[in-house]
C-alpha cells in the first residue's frame, strides 16, 4: 500500500529544470494539489502516523501552509504559520539561517504555542534542511516539543537530515 501511494504521489510531482535559477530542479507539487484522490491519500498517510500524537501543526510559508492546514484539519488540531520576516503582525520569535546565497529569516508568533505542545512541522520539500531546522528552533523557543517533521519529498543528496539530528523526520518520497 505504501508503494502504491508513493507511485501515485510521484506521478503528481513534476520537475521543472532551471527554476527559480539555473542549475536548480524545482519540484512542483501543484499537480498533486489538483488531484483530490492523491492529496487526500497524502493527508491520510500522515493522519495514520500522527493521529493522537500531535497537538498542533506548524506549516512553513508558503507551500507548508497548504499541506499543513489540511493535515491540521484532518488531525483535528490547530494550525500555526511560520512566515518570512516582516509578515506576522504580533510579537514574534525569529530565527535566521544561511541559504546557498545569503540569509533567510523566519518568524512565528510568540503566543502561538504553549510549553508542552507536541508539534508536527510540515513542508513540501526537504532540501538542505535549513528551513525545517530553523522552524524546529522556533517551536522550541516557545517551550513546545517537535513531535516530528513531515515532508512529501526529501532531496537526500542535499543531506537535509544532518540539520535535524534527533528529530523524527518522515518523507513520503526520497530522491537519492
Ligand atoms: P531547505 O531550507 O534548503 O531545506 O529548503 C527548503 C525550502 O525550500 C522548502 O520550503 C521548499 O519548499 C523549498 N525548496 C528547496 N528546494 C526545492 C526544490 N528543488 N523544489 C521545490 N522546492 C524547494
Amino acid at each position: 500500500q505504501g508503494e502504491e501511494l508513493r507511485q501515485l504521489v510521484a506521478s503528481r510531482l513534476r520537475a521543472i529544470p532551471d527554476f527559480p535559477e539555473p542549475g536548480v530542479v524545482f519540484k512542483d507539487f501543484t499537480p498533486l494539489l489538483r488531484d483530490p484522490a492523491a492529496s487526500r491519500a497524502v493527508v491520510a498517510d500522515v493522519v495514520r502516523r500522527r493521529a493522537g500524537a500531535v497537538d498542533v501543526v506548524v506549516g512553513i510559508e508558503a507551500r507548508g501552509f497548504i499541506l499543513g492546514s489540511v493535515m491540521a484539519h484532518a488531525l483535528g488540531v490547530g494550525f500555526v504559520p511560520v512566515r518570512k520576516a516582516g509578515k506576522l503582525p504580533g510579537e514574534t520569535h525569529r530565527v535566521s539561517y544561511s541559504l546557498e546565497y545569503g540569509e533567510a529569516v523566519i518568524e512565528m508568533h510568540q503566543d502561538a504555542l504553549q510549553p508542552g505542545d507536541r508539534v508536527l512541522v510540515v513542508d513540501d520539500v526537504l532540501a538542505t534542511g535549513g528551513t525545517a531546522a530553523a522552524c524546529c528552533q522556533l517551536v522550541e523557543a516557545c517551550g513546545a516539543t517537535v513531535a516530528g517533521v513531515e515532508v512529501v519529498l526529501e532531496l537526500a543528496f542535499l543531506h537535509g537530515r544532518d540539520h535535524l539530528p534527533g528529530y523524527d523526520v518522515v518523507s513520503l518520497l526520497v530522491d537519492e
